[in-house]
């Protein structure tokens, strides 16, 4: 059965997801971006037909749409008879969509966790805060809504599931990796949304260490990783969604997430946090006008998507799993590379949103052709994680596995094609 998807949002990533949703419209139907700025939306429409993305005779359709009025999107998920609706808009609107899904029993898919705006850092785990509360509802209505369903979270708890199931016995610890190794030629910009981006740091960092959370500060611990293809890479200790689901979901002592920052970007969040201009408070000027420092910021800074066409270098996000097997310890690291030129030639986007916006769309698939039609919320690591990693190896985003046995493509996605030199992995070869 067809199904109709509504994307909302028309950032980066709603750029991306437009792109492969339209690939694959055979599988899903009529496509619809919708957004509160409209031009994006219809930008987006232009790109997907100049790359020539949409086949014959389907549907793209742009609307705007404020997503925080949960009866406006009813109205447009009825209006557009959409049964996937992919949520890739701001974080704060993540439960009024939901809101509308439940009302339509359309299915609904986020990639990122849901954000109160004057709230920062809630406490642990992030997901009790909002999205868990509605379980019962999503169960009750047979609405399928799969939570952070990007690279990270998304694909990086795909990765923890596979190795519970396929490479441990026991996992001792999950170590989530970030390095965005590559050059925008700019300052000063963010990867994504810089409101959601600095928000993501100026809080605590929480991590789960023995069993428990565990609370630092940001830039507090630093380590340094051997990574393949992008070297020796520093990252701090980060609080990131999917450690909060994780911990819950798998039975694993310590879960911690790093990212990889320069020492640039480092002195420029110092500054501006320093100076207050990160705050998500209100403040009210001389002349009387109430402003948020961080909208500010965010108003100044390069729009992410526009990074795009000079982006170049790589990112490498995987999970290092230490733990045993057959009585013996070991250590897997399962993780992708992408590139983020080669994002931009194919869908016109950077690396960051190529990486979040793939998994989104496979995910959108496998609800379409029903395996992960599960009817009841779920977090990306409660769900099968081989069709997934395979969709993804299609769409363009390859596993790769490195382990004792040494550096290869993941088995067991695949194996046929494995062998079949990829995307990721032509890029590997020539580099
Ligand atoms: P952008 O800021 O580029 O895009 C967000 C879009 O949401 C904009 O088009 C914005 O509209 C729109 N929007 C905001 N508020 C509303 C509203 N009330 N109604 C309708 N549309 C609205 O962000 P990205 O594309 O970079 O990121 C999108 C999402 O993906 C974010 O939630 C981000 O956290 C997540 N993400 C997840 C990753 C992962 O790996 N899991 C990685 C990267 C991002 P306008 O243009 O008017 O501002």
């Amino acid at each position: 059965m067809k199904r109709n998807v509504l994307i909302i949002g028309a950032g980066g990533v709603a750029q991306v997801v437009a792109h492969k949703c339209a690939q694959h419209a055979v599988e899903f139907g009529d496509i619809h971006v919708a957004s509160r700025t409209v031009a994006k939306c219809h930008a987006i429409v232009r790109s997907v037909r100049e790359k020539g993305h949409l086949p014959a005779g389907a549907v793209l359709k742009a609307h705007a749409l404020d997503a925080l009025d949960v009866q406006a999107t009813i109205n447009l998920i009825k209006r557009t008879h959409s049964r996937i609706v992919i949520n890739v808009g701001a974080p704060f609107v993540n439960m009024a969509v939901m809101s509308a899904c439940i009302a339509t029993g359309a299915a609904y898919i986020d990639t990122a966790i849901h954000e109160d705006p004057l709230k920062i850092c809630e406490a642990p785990p992030w997901y009790d805060n909002y999205e868990w509360k509605r379980r019962a509802e999503c169960e009750k209505a047979g609405v399928t809504a799969i939570l952070g369903a990007g690279f990270d979270p998304g694909v990086v708890n795909a990765y923890a599931r596979l190795a519970k199931d396929a490479y441990f016995d026991k996992i001792d610890s999950i170590d989530i990796i970030d390095v965005n190794a590559g050059e925008h030629g700019r300052y000063f910009a963010t990867n994504f949304d810089p409101e959601t981006n600095f928000r993501e740091f100026t809080g605590k960092v929480w991590s789960w260490q023995n069993r428990k959370w565990t609370e630092n500060k940001m830039f507090e611990i630093r380590k340094e990783w051997d990574l393949p293809l992008v070297g020796k890479r520093t990252t701090y200790m980060t609080g990131h969604d999917e450690i909060h689901s994780l911990a819950r979901n798998l039975d694993v002592p310590d879960i911690r997430f790093w990212m990889g920052f320069g020492d640039h970007y480092i002195k420029v969040f110092e500054v501006l946090n320093n100076l207050g201009l990160l705050s998500e408070q209100p403040v009210r000027t001389a002349e009387g006008l109430e402003v948020v420092p961080l909208k500010v910021v965010k108003a100044v800074l390069p729009d992410p998507a526009s990074l795009a066409p000079t982006y170049t270098g790589k990112t490498c996000i995987g999970d290092l799993v230490r733990g045993t097997k057959g009585g013996k310890t070991r250590e897997v690291f399962i993780y992708n590379i992408a590139d983020h030129k080669q994002a931009y030639e194919e869908v016109g986007s950077q690396g960051i949103s190529y990486t979040a916006g793939v998994p989104a769309v496979a995910a959108a698939l496998l609800v379409a052709n029903g395996a992960w039609d599960v009817r009841k919320m779920v977090n990306v690591e409660e769900l099968p994680p081989l069709p997934f990693l395979e969709l993804m190896h299609g769409l363009g985003l390859s596993t790769r596995i490195r382990d004792e046995a040494g550096d290869r493509p993941l088995t067991g996605v695949a194996p046929e094609r494995a062998s079949v030199p990829h995307r990721d992995e032509r890029v590997a070869e020539t580099v």
